[in-house]
């Protein structure tokens, strides 16, 4: 589902990712564990072509992401037809990023309705439905802002799989929020998991990668320092460099 070959980027004349190679397979869950400013953020933006590579190739479904190649040519694609590669991407980010002026349903509906133009009331019936997934049915007039952190995450993952995405991303989902309300976001991507999306996760949380993810990589410094089952690396890892970082997140 996700191949990423030789994937270099760098900002002006820092290098962010220096050869990144990777493969998530369909129905897989892949989790991103390591320190801040080791790239993954960035990784993740470039899988859905939010950041051009500097060097490399990614596709995801197949397809290679803002190219067409003929021959051994690269073109460039057209910025709505990078949209349309885009719309097989889900991503969910730290922060929820949520519409605050509009209510929890408005926020799931709205790309439906704009951008897949669905008719609002099918859009609204698997608005409700997916709220209801999440655990938020009885939330649908309310606005973001009345919301807890954790329910706002999850109207953000809501709001993402209203575009019947083939490949979730989730950066750090969990990270700014309270403690008691982690558990339900981790229950709701866990459920997703178990469904069979395909999910690339970077996380701070090793319970979770432990128990749900399929691949565990340790990134570093814009390379991937170590990758494998989670199990192995969590309690066998064999560079210092993951040792020292998994004794810190511990
Ligand atoms: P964190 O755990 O703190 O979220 P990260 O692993 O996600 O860290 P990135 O956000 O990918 O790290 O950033 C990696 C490096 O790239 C950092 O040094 C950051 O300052 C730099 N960087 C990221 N985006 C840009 C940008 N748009 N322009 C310049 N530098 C950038
Ligand atoms: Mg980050």
């Amino acid at each position: 589902m996700v191949v990423a070959e030789n994937v270099h980027k760098s900002f002006g004349r820092l290098p962010v990712l220096r050869g990144i190679d990777l493969e998530v397979r369909r129905n897989e869950v892949m989790c991103v564990v390591g320190p801040s400013g080791s790239g993954k953020s960035t990784f993740l933006r470039c899988v859905n072509h939010l950041e051009k590579l500097t060097a490399g190739r990614l596709w995801v479904g197949g397809e290679l992401m803002g190219y067409r190649q003929k021959g051994d040519k690269l073109y460039e694609l057209r910025e709505n037809q990078v949209a349309a590669q885009r719309s097989v991407i889900g991503m969910v980010f730290q922060n929820f990023n949520l519409f605050p002026h509009m209510s929890v349903l408005g926020n799931v509906i709205e790309a439906p309705i704009q951008v897949q133009r669905e008719r609002r009331q099918e859009a609204r019936t698997r608005a409700l439905e997916l709220l209801d997934r999440v655990g938020l049915a009885d939330k649908a007039e309310s606005y973001p802002r009345q919301l807890s952190g954790g329910q706002q995450q999850r109207v953000a993952i809501a709001r993402a799989l209203a575009m019947r995405p083939e490949l979730m991303l989730f950066d750090e989902p969990t990270s700014s929020l309270d403690p008691e309300l982690v558990g339900d976001v981790l229950d709701v991507m866990r459920d997703l998991a178990r469904e069979g999306m395909t999910m690339i996760v970077v996380t701070h949380e090793m319970g979770f990668a432990r128990e749900v993810s399929d691949s565990l990589v340790f990134m570093d410094e814009g390379v991937v320092v170590e990758s494998g089952q989670p199990r192995t690396v969590l309690s066998a890892p064999q560079h210092e460099r993951t040792r020292e970082f998994l004794s810190k997140v511990f």
